[in-house]
């Protein structure tokens, strides 16, 4: 099984200086692969491949102009290549919007495909251009082969390594499904979570207190002026609050994953799809941050099941689910404000949210296209992902 282990890098000065030459390099690769397939298409329609831009590195390399790509680990640029083909492709299958040009202000990463070696008792990760061992916060120890490794800097200027290892430990085997042992899951914004059991998690507090307080922050940031040192201070507190808000969110989120994966009379768990490509239009601070607490939460609820052996079921995007009364009838008029109501049919009171949960677990238990989910090991990189979206 690949798991992936998260580490803070402490770089010495010199270190840092080639970490963020690694940044920039990747950053450079991708932009200059896109400029060139954009060209490309216009000229005569053709999609220059991978392999095809990769050829040109050495090239330009010799030039005096972009020699400096020598200094950085070659395969961590190439690799860049790769994420920009899979871009493309996302773009096709039209679940990503258009790759886009980066910036020095996103959150900064670049990957290391092999030669990643973790010394646990000297406190060091060696990568390659780094083999004095750069020193990370050595909390928690592996054991297995380290597949690849992905290097970030947050806007704060803090480093970490995400590690990716095969422990060789078989996943275990999952249970039949059955109704009694299964659970639906309803995600929402008063309640973050209601279990079609009846037990409803509620957002935490501390959550919603740094949420005003990013929204205040982030309003003294639109007004401050453009290219001022007080906005450039503005936006290093902005980045600091996010950081908390994304570390003390992730850390709930464990705690919930953990007891449901846990939990000894579940076996299934049902939870809806979530549509990142809609996610992605909605330009509402509070909103899209609490997409990606959606979609960072089934991701880590999706591994967990892997690990310890239980189903994962992911139905359709399903509107009704608040709205359907167990008699058949879609009650049309409810509306958002509504917490509770009464079918008109039937003459039964819901709770809209435990019924939206029963309904997923039933459309769980019934629709034949909804099989239990595999997740891979690239959750791990969409993890990153959703880290990287969380910190926007
Ligand atoms: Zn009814």
């Amino acid at each position: 099984m690949i798991r992936a282990f998260k580490y803070q890098l402490f770089p010495t000065k010199e270190q840092e200086t080639l970490l963020n030459k690694h940044f920039g390099c990747s950053r450079f690769v991708w932009n200059w692969g896109l400029g060139e397939k954009m060209k490309a298409y216009q000229v005569d329609k053709t999609n220059l491949t991978r392999y095809q831009l990769q050829a040109k590195l050495p090239i330009m390399k010799k030039t005096e102009e972009f020699s400096w790509l020598k200094e950085v680990n070659s395969l961590a640029i190439q690799s860049k290549l790769e994420d920009l083909d899979k871009a493309y492709v996302a773009f096709y299958r039209k679940k990503s919007d258009f790759p886009k040009f980066k910036s020095k202000k996103n959150k900064q990463s670049f990957r290391v495909p092999q030669n990643t070696k973790v010394k646990f008792d000297e406190s060091k990760i060696i990568i390659p251009k780094f083999l004095e061992g750069i020193k990370f916060d050595n909390h928690r120890k592996f054991i297995g082969e380290v597949s690849s490794s992905y290097v970030t800097k947050t806007p704060t200027g803090k480093y970490h390594i995400s590690i990716l290892v095969e422990d060789n430990k078989i996943i275990p085997t999952k249970p039949q499904v059955n109704e009694k042992s299964t659970i639906g899951i309803d995600l929402g914004i008063s309640n973050f979570a209601t279990i079609s059991n009846g037990t409803k998690v509620v957002n935490p507090r501390f959550l919603k207190i740094k949420l005003d307080r990013l929204r205040r922050e982030s309003n003294k940031l639109s007004r401050n002026k453009k290219d001022s040192k007080n906005r450039d201070k503005q936006r290093i507190k902005l980045a600091k609050l996010h950081e908390q808000i994304t570390n003390s969110r992730k850390d709930f989120q464990h705690k919930l994953s953990y007891q449901l994966t846990h939990d000894k009379q579940v076996d299934t768990i049902v939870m809806e799809t979530l549509s990142i490509k809609q996610m992605s239009k909605n330009h509402s601070l509070a909103r899209h941050i609490q997409d990606c607490a959606w979609y960072q939460f089934q991701t880590l609820l999706k591994y967990k099941c892997d690990w310890y052996g239980k189903n994962f079921v992911q139905i359709g995007k399903y509107e009704p689910s608040s709205k359907l009364c167990s008699c058949g009838i879609i009650n049309h008029e409810l509306t958002l404000k509504d917490r509770n109501w009464t079918c008109k049919v039937c003459g039964v009171t819901h709770d809209r949210d435990i019924l939206a949960s029963n309904n997923i677990k039933q459309i769980g238990l019934v629709q034949p296209e909804s099989k239990p989910v595999e997740s891979d090991f690239s959750c791990s990189l969409k993890q990153e992902t959703a880290d990287s979206l969380g910190q926007r």
